[in-house]
């Protein structure tokens, strides 16, 4: 498949950058790795006229351990490179377990951690060539006002499977974003609309880098993930759980789910519930249960949806357990 004709641009700092961005007034696209937008393009799902390379800007490819204990992560940080630095990471282990199984080790070699969580949103009935796109009336994504994987539904369902949100979020994560030369930071579950067809709140904004927290004591995460091929797929279910142990008991936790909405999911009031309890098998199913309930996909990428959310259930009982099992040793 060919790529559609464009204009390529390669700014080498955040200064020329806006300059260009003022310049085209909205006109541009942003390209980091390419390995989402590319094949996009060549499906012709977007056509830009111009594309902004990032990739020499140097001050976006930086990872850094600020004197406050805050990590800051550049927004071309590649994929990779994240493996590497959060390797045997306790409090932060779930970005290397997410990162080691973002695609093939290729991917993951062009891959950035800003193109991943800017991803866009998919469907089996959206990412397909012209050909097919030409012989089926439009879909809400594509402009039209159907649904082909929710019979009558006025809104899209597309499924956002980045698979780097999901851990960044439990952490806390930040986004720092260039606006009209203002720099603004957002929590990352912020950003995100919910809405299949337009999944980011972020408009033309160019993702600058993360921020994450200094790791408080106690801290423990880890990311499960759930696709048709190892060593290649994109999420079909993803968890990713961080947990506070204070005196032997569960102080805070958060758990995020990937692949089964428009957004990721942040699992809602299980903070209360597991508040004071005895941390036992029992309660570790109960808390799956929860999760289990908060999942609802829809047929619309690979895996059947039944699967797909007992999958959810199993790898949220599996990676409490093996956090807590492993705490102390
Ligand atoms: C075979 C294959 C398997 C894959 N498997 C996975 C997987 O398992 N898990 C997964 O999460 N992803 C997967 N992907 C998707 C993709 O490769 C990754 O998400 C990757 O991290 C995207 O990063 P990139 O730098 O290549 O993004 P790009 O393709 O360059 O950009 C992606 C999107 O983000 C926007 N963008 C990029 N950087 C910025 C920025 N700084 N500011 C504003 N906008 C920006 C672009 O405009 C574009 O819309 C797969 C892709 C392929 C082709
Ligand atoms: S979920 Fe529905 S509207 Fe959205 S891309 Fe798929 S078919 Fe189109």
């Amino acid at each position: 498949m060919q790529l559609p004709h464009f204009k390529y641009h390669a700014p080498r700092s955040i200064n020329t950058l806006n300059a260009l961005i003022e310049k085209m007034k909205g006109q541009a696209i942003i390209m980091a790795g390419g390995t989402e937008l590319i094949p996009r393009m060549k499906m012709r799902l977007i056509q830009p006229e111009n594309l902004i390379s990032i990739l020499k800007i140097k001050e976006l490819e930086h990872i850094k351990i600020k004197k406050d204990k805050k990590i800051e992560i550049g927004a071309t940080v590649r994929i990779d490179n994240l493996v590497n630095f959060f390797k045997e990471n306790r409090p932060f282990n779930a970005i290397f377990q997410a990162a080691n199984m973002v695609g093939s080790q290729q991917i993951r070699n062009m891959a950035t951690i800003g193109g991943n969580i800017l991803q866009n949103t998919r469907c089996k009935y959206y990412n397909r060539t012209l050909q097919w796109q030409n012989i089926m009336p439009p879909c809400h994504k594509r402009g039209g006002n159907i649904c082909y994987a929710v019979k009558n539904s006025k809104r899209c369902f597309a499924v956002y499977q980045g698979d780097m949100a999901a851990p960044l979020i439990v952490l806390n994560g930040k986004g720092e974003f260039l606006f009209d030369k203002n720099f603004i930071q957002k929590p990352l579950e912020d950003i995100f609309t919910g809405n299949g067809a337009m999944p980011f709140n972020v408009g033309k904004g160019v993702l600058i880098k993360f921020i994450l927290p200094q790791p408080e004591d106690g801290l423990i995460s880890t990311y499960k993930k759930y696709r048709i091929r190892d060593g290649m797929d994109f999420p079909i279910a993803g968890v990713a759980v961080a947990i506070k142990i204070k005196n032997k008991k569960i102080d805070d936790i958060k758990i995020c789910l990937i692949g089964v909405s428009s957004a990721p999911v942040v699992i809602k009031d299980i903070k209360d519930f597991i508040s004071e309890k005895k941390l036992t098998d029992k309660l570790i199913h109960e808390i799956s249960e929860i999760v289990y309930n908060q999942a609802h996909p829809v047929e619309n990428t690979d895996g059947d949806i039944n699967k797909r959310r007992y999958m959810i259930k199993q790898m949220t009982f599996e990676a409490i357990k093996e956090l807590i099992d492993g705490y102390d040793k």
